[in-house]
């Protein structure tokens, strides 16, 4: 048996007549950049996520980083993160002029550690930007109570969490905004690049809108530099066609979650670390990310065997080299180098059979008991 990380085959078999349909519709309508059906998205994606506005972009990056500058921060200002994340969260402070300030990260949730939060704040601290990660939101109360103490913009990164709730209330809504990315590969996936922020604070509403189309505003006339990060036509309606499936999905993906959980407690209670969900927490499992020791052996074993896997992330952000003159080393972050050496992310998708997930945990067990 093959058993890929990612299949989105299936998926497209279901809803490839709706989509041909609708990519014959926006292709002769010559209308194709943030056009209506971008304005639909918008709309839709607002009113899911609580906010006042939406604003469409070119990928979930683009989004963090519109959203720090629409905010205001830039040269001279220090942005928190976790050090556990995709590159793109501290490449956005980075572009912005800022400089990222990395602390370390709950091991049980992966996710940035409010208490290590209050500790890094100085007079230059401008804002917060949690991660998301792998579909389960940070711990919002404790990063709100510090924004609130210290006057900070909190910026969340939910380009895993879309659909995920912390206490009833979803990305964006405990912040001062949120990004999401739509990438092909996200829980709603575009057949391209594309992206978004949502936030119900109107100014940086209106800053990120004026911004996306080079700080055009009147259209011509440029008081702040912007640049060229646009939603296509196509892309939005695209994910308008998956957009309505979208918690079916993450439902979908919490069973298989469930599934692998169970298997593989009741076979290797003590070799195997199943992620938890967090009470209060609705995860949307972008990622079903487990920790081992032997993580390197055990995702060449299950290569051999058929089984693809993915180490999100091999290593942790503050030990990028690009990141060098920030002056971290090995040791700074124990719990995010940690978990960089020991996550091993399987496969999840909604459409993941229970048959194949049978055989990713029968391999795995194989393995521990060679
Ligand atoms: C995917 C991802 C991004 C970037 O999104 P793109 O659309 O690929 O630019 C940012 N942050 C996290 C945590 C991500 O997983």
């Amino acid at each position: 048996m093959k058993v890929p990380m990612l299949d989105l085959t299936e998926q497209y078999q279901e809803l490839r007549e709706q989509m041909l349909q609708t990519l014959d519709e926006v292709m002769g309508s010559a209308h194709f950049i943030l056009g209506d059906n971008v304005k639909k998205l918008e709309s839709d994606i607002a009113t899911y996520s609580n906010a006042s506005h939406a604003i469409g972009c070119g990928n979930g990056s683009d989004a963090i980083h519109i959203a720090l500058q629409a905010a205001g921060v830039g040269e001279g200002d220090e942005v928190i993160t976790t050090p556990f994340t995709f590159f793109a969260t501290g490449g956005a402070i980075v572009r912005v002029g800022a400089t990222p300030v990395y602390v370390d990260i709950d091991p049980v949730t992966f996710n940035i550690d409010p208490a290590k939060v209050e500790e890094a704040v100085t007079e230059k601290t401008k804002a917060i930007i949690p991660v998301h990660l792998y579909g389960q939101m940070a711990d919002m109360d404790g990063l709100v109570a510090v924004a609130k103490k210290h006057n900070l913009f909190i910026i969340e990164d939910g380009a895993q969490a879309i659909g995920a709730k912390y206490k009833g209330k979803t990305v964006g809504e405990l912040g001062t905004a949120g990004t999401y990315s739509f990438f092909p590969t996200k829980n709603l996936g575009a057949y391209g690049d594309a992206g978004m922020i949502v936030t119900s604070n109107d100014e940086i509403a209106e800053n990120c809108r004026v911004i996306r189309v080079h700080g055009s505003k009147p259209k011509y006339y440029h008081h702040v530099l912007g640049y060229n990060s646009r939603l296509d036509e196509l892309q939005a309606a695209i994910l308008n066609v998956k957009f309505p499936h979208l918690n079916k999905w993450s439902e979908l993906r919490r069973e298989k979650a469930a599934n692998y959980t169970r298997l593989l407690n009741e076979a290797l209670p003590n070799e195997v670390v199943t992620p938890v969900e967090v009470e209060g927490n609705y995860h949307v499992f972008h990622q079903y990310t487990i920790r081992v020791e032997k993580r390197d052996e055990l995702q060449k074993y299950l290569k051999e065997q058929g089984v693809e896997t993915m180490i999100y992330y091999p290593l942790a952000l503050h030990l990028q080299p690009v990141f060098k003159n920030l002056g971290y080393k090995e040791g700074d972050f124990p719990e995010a180098e940690k978990a960089a050496k020991e996550a091993l992310s399987l496969p999840m998708f909604p459409e993941l059979a229970l048959e194949q997930q049978e055989y990713v945990v029968s391999k795995i067990v194989e393995f521990f008991k060679k």
